[in-house]
């Protein structure tokens, strides 16, 4: 939705000005004085024209006064205004391409009545001696003092000039409010100067400030703004975090028989880290308002038996428990294992998906309203015609691939499930991502969220060996492949990634199936991928989990959660074009049985440099955080956790790697003034925020 604004509270303009102001997000006093430069001009000096010609090149832009000699406007090479312009120390020329009628008359009154001129703008050795083209001027008075500051230079937008916005900046700096928020001797502590010193520094810095200190953004008035945004991103995630556990929830406690069964019945105990996790689980399932808990662990860890044990807990509770997964494929093999660890124990579990028969769903929706007590799915789940009939534990798999707005739409769910019994009640989530992010970057992006890490693989594994290997040497790896499936084991070939073309890809996906079907004579080549029918999808995995293909080609589709212990052989084509966080997904879809497994990197040659990186850090690692962290370097925070929506694209100043040394602190501030001075809490809030925080509600 998109709103015109074209009230400014408090800023006094014509609604012109103020829509272009508006455009800048500038709606009232706070947004102006919260609105800071981009980089500063050194107008607090006038050389003489020999000192500026005697600078090297490229020394940047200098002021010089002078007075003006001669007017005219040129035509070759091309109609231009050119003012000879002289100081006591020489000559100058000064060149305009773009003018007005107006500023030929102006030149020309300044010379005539021998006012002078102050000029800006950069020196260069021109055909006829030293010009500057089209420098900034100004006709001055006699004896006009210099500038006592820097310069600002605002971004800004189309029709919007920096002598406007600096006037209505340095106006709303006289009268905004600019109280202390934060405690002095804490802040003098930490080197950051008070707030309305380091505003003030900024918007017009004494020239004797280290200009290197502004430019990076290193100077204590730059932290101490970047701290204060910071901290109102941690009050405001805190704040929507606590709000939401304000509303109730299923206190769920029931003596833990289905659990306990379930764990008996499985062939491995739990490791320490799933034991620890569950029970911070079950902790969060007894208390009166919604679970909101983030379970990070990488792949193979083992997310899955913990959820399960999860939704036991609900399912005795007397509660339905829904289990969402953002690939059919992937829901579907989820469907299956939740299917033989629960059905034996008299759980009754059903599958939903987009692609079931209208037959088929409206009976599955049946049962979702009515007995179900488990509903595991793909987002069919959370369409609007599925009404549960208690949900109280809803659990979303590899959480980053849904968009906000389904995640709101399942906990909505709940509230509809509920409503006419106890009022609207959300359902305890559980949400599951083996994208692990560094710990700065959780604090900015989850802070909204609890979050629970599996830090443990489950025992035995041994790990996946990765090969590179150049694609001259593709026949070497057919070898391979037979050699594996000779003692029994089974194979993954992940087609080439063609990121324009999804057509391509498929076709791709075609020609590589059929070429390997031709290679590989006597083996089982089956073929899955995205355009496949959901029937044809499920009964190619279902013949691979049962060992009926040998070697399964494969897009991307296979990405995500697929878990076929026998595979025990991944070959990427091209891996040179997948991404970090994709190669190290694919990779864990083997090293999942008791057999050592190998994954082969197929690359052609030459390799980009980005390429390269990317390769040695997969070859070279396989700690998935260690992974991510390398990611986040190479890639930096921005496209790193896709499009999950938090305060993080709010923040204009802070950047959470450079000043990641900040959000530990701002997080620490934020539970406190939550804590202790709510009402201080409120005002930083408002003065960061006031006009955006509705960006924030998603
Ligand atoms: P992920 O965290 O990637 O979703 P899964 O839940 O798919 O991992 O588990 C990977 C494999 O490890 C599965 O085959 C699962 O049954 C098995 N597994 C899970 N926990 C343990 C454990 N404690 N000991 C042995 N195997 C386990
Ligand atoms: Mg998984």
């Amino acid at each position: 939705m998109t709103r015109v604004v074209t009230v400014v509270d408090g800023i006094a303009a014509p609604s012109a000005l103020k829509a272009r102001l508006g455009k800048l997000g500038l709606k009232c006093k706070n947004d102006l004085v919260l609105h800071l430069p981009l980089r500063y001009e050194d107008e607090t000096q006038v050389i003489t024209i020999a000192t500026a010609g005697s600078l090297e090149e490229n020394s940047g832009p200098v002021q010089l006064e002078v007075q003006v000699q001669e007017v005219s406007v040129q035509f070759r090479p091309r109609r231009q205004l050119v003012a000879r312009v002289a100081d006591e120390s020489g000559e100058l020329t000064l060149r305009f391409l773009n003018f007005y009628g107006s500023q030929i008359r102006q030149f020309e009154r300044a010379r005539d009545e021998r006012q002078k001129l102050r000029v800006f703008g950069e020196i260069r050795q021109g055909f006829l001696g030293a010009e500057m083209v089209h420098p900034r001027y100004r006709l001055i008075r006699e004896g006009e003092s210099l500038p006592e500051a820097l310069t600002p230079i605002y971004p800004t937008t189309t029709g919007l000039s920096q002598s406007i916005l600096r006037k209505h900046i340095a106006a709303a700096l006289a009268e905004a409010d600019l109280e202390e928020l934060l405690e002095e001797a804490w802040c003098r502590e930490r080197g950051f100067p008070p707030f309305d010193g380091a505003l003030r520094l900024l918007h017009a810095p004494p020239p004797d400030v280290p200009e290197s200190a502004l430019q990076s953004r290193r100077h204590p008035a730059w932290r101490r703004i970047k701290f204060d945004e910071l901290l109102a991103q941690q009050l405001s995630l805190r704040r929507s975090y606590l709000s939401r556990r304000q509303r109730g929830a299923p206190r769920i406690t029931p003596p833990g028989v289905l659990s306990r069964q379930l764990r008996e019945s499985l062939p491995f105990s739990l490791t320490a880290a799933q034991r620890r996790v569950t029970a911070e689980i079950t902790g969060d399932l007894a208390q009166p308002y919604p679970m909101q808990r983030l379970l990070q662990g990488d792949v193979g860890s083992g997310k899955t038996i913990v959820a399960a044990l999860a939704a036991c807990q609900a399912i005795e509770a007397g509660f339905q428990a829904a289990f969402m997964a953002p690939t059919e494929i992937l829901a579907e093999q989820h469907y299956l294992k939740l299917r033989a660890w629960l059905e034996p124990l008299g759980v009754k579990v059903i599958w939903l998906s987009g692609s079931q028969k209208k037959a088929d769903k409206l009976a599955s929706r049946r049962q979702a309203a009515n007995t179900a007590q488990l509903v595991v799915g793909t987002h069919a789940l959370i369409q609007e015609q599925v009404d549960f009939a208690r949900l109280g534990l809803a659990i979303v798999d590899e959480q980053h691939r849904f968009g906000v707005a389904q995640r709101l739409e399942l906990r909505r769910k709940g509230e509809k499930s509920e409503k006419g019994e106890k009022g609207t009640q959300p359902p305890h989530q559980l949400m599951m991502s083996a994208t692990p992010i560094p710990r700065t970057l959780a604090m900015s992006y989850y802070a909204d969220l609890d979050v629970s890490v599996l830090d443990e693989l489950p025992p035995g594994r041994l790990p996946v060996r990765t090969r590179l290997v150049s694609d001259a040497r593709r026949d070497e790896v057919i070898e391979r492949i037979r050699g594996a499936v000779g003692v029994g084991r089974q194979s993954y070939w992940v087609c080439p990634l063609i990121e324009e073309s999804e057509k391509l890809q498929l076709q791709t996906a075609l020609e590589t199936h059929a070429l390997l079907s031709q290679e590989l004579t006597g083996l089982r080549v089956g073929l899955v991928h995205g355009r496949q029918k959901a029937a044809e999808k499920a009964a190619t995995m279902a013949a691979f989990v049962a060992g009926e293909i040998d070697v399964l080609v494969a897009t991307t589709v296979i990405e995500v959660g697929v878990d076929v212990p026998n595979a025990s052989l991944m070959v990427i084509e091209h891996a040179e074009r997948f991404g970090l966080s994709q190669l190290h997904q694919l990779r864990g879809r083997v090293g999942r049985g008791q057999e050592s497994s190998v994954c082969v990197l197929l690359y052609q040659s030459p390799l980009s440099m980005t390429a390269r990186e990317r390769l040695k850090i997969i070859f070279e690692n396989t700690d998935g955080f260690e992974i991510a962290r390398q990611d986040l370097r190479l890639r930096g925070p921005g496209e790193f956790v896709g499009s999950r929506q938090s305060g993080v694209p709010l923040l204009r100043y802070a950047d959470l790697e450079a000043d990641a040394d900040l959000v530990e602190p701002a997080r620490e501030m934020a539970e406190r003034l939550l804590r202790e001075a709510p009402e201080r809490a409120e005002h930083h809030l408002t003065r960061w925020l006031g006009s955006r925080e509705e960006l924030l509600k998603a």
